[in-house]
């Protein structure tokens, strides 16, 4: 086995709004290197980092918005996110805690942070993924995946190093927490300062690594936080060091190598099919959800 070379290390790009309550960093397909066919089956990284909000009467977040053909990842690290939405899913999720949202043929669902958070303000950090659906599975019936913390499966690593947390794919036999449609790995791996670890993940796999906490050491450069890696497609193996306690999000994917059809909240495989989601969108067939918080 080779060890996976780095193709480039991206610093947090400019953070755009969405809604009132997510300042985000948009890796993928934000930067120009990061697309979503390079980045295939991953089609959007958007990274919140650490943000302190003051406490507020009204609610921050993202009202009523509809999706079709992918699934949403969101994965708290602080602060609490609540969502709802037309398919009957919902839920509140907080630190460690993660929401996987399966939009197949349409939804509707509003993203907003849970309303004692919100009259208490705090630190708020939390990253969401939009993970493509082959095109077998895109009009697949909406699915939710509330993934409680302590229902996602953990492998603790040798010499008190740290652990990992497998929210999805497989690691040494462990298996993740959700349901995927292909495969996908995205793991937290959570190590304590001087922790190592080794792993291996497939050349053809499009594989990155976002640095959510502290220092590491990938192979032999040194990554700070709220910094993006992405691998060449060469190589299998992975070494991490932290130099203080860290939490890097591993993202691997097997790419579906299909025609990617992209507009706003949909994404397809053809103009035809975007044509058709609006067309569904504006008679009504993505259900109902009252715009409130
Ligand atoms: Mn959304």
């Amino acid at each position: 086995m080779r060890q996976k070379e780095i193709e480039k290390i991206f610093s947090p790009p400019k953070i755009h709004e969405v809604g009132d309550g997510f300042r985000m960093h948009n890796f993928i397909p934000g930067l120009p290197e990061l697309t979503m066919e390079r980045m295939d089956p991953f089609l959007v990284l958007d990274y919140n980092s650490k943000y302190h909000f003051p406490p507020s009467d009204k609610i921050r977040g993202v009202g009523v918005h509809p999706h079709r053909g992918f699934e949403t990842v969101t994965i708290a690290y602080q602060g609490k996110i609540a969502h709802n939405d037309s398919a009957g899913g919902g839920g509140v999720i907080g630190e460690g805690d993660v929401q996987w949202m399966t939009a197949g043929s349409g939804i509707l669902h509003k993203e907003f942070h849970e309303e004692e958070f919100c009259k208490s303000g705090g630190d708020f950090q939390m990253v969401q993924l939009w993970v493509n659906l082959p095109a077998k599975d895109k009009m697949t019936q909406p699915k939710y995946q509330p993934l409680k913390n302590a229902e996602i499966p953990k492998r603790q690593l040798p010499n008190e190093a740290g652990f990992l947390e497998l929210i999805a794919g497989e690691f040494n036999g462990t298996m993740g927490a959700a349901q995927t449609f292909s495969p996908v790995n995205v793991w937290n791996v959570k190590l304590n300062t001087g922790g190592k670890v080794e792993f291996e993940l497939p050349a053809e796999f499009n594989t990155g690594l976002l640095m959510v906490e502290g220092d590491v050491k990938v192979n032999s450069e040194t990554v700070a936080a709220d910094h993006f890696l992405l691998f060449k497609n060469q190589g299998e193996k992975v070494s991490l060091q932290a130099t203080q306690n860290s939490i890097v999000l591993v993202l691997s994917g097997q790419p579906l190598r299909e025609p990617i059809f992209a507009h706003g909240p949909f994404v397809m495989n053809s103009r035809k099919e975007i044509w058709d989601a609006f067309h569904d969108y504006n008679s009504g067939k993505f259900g109902y959800l009252e715009d409130e918080f």
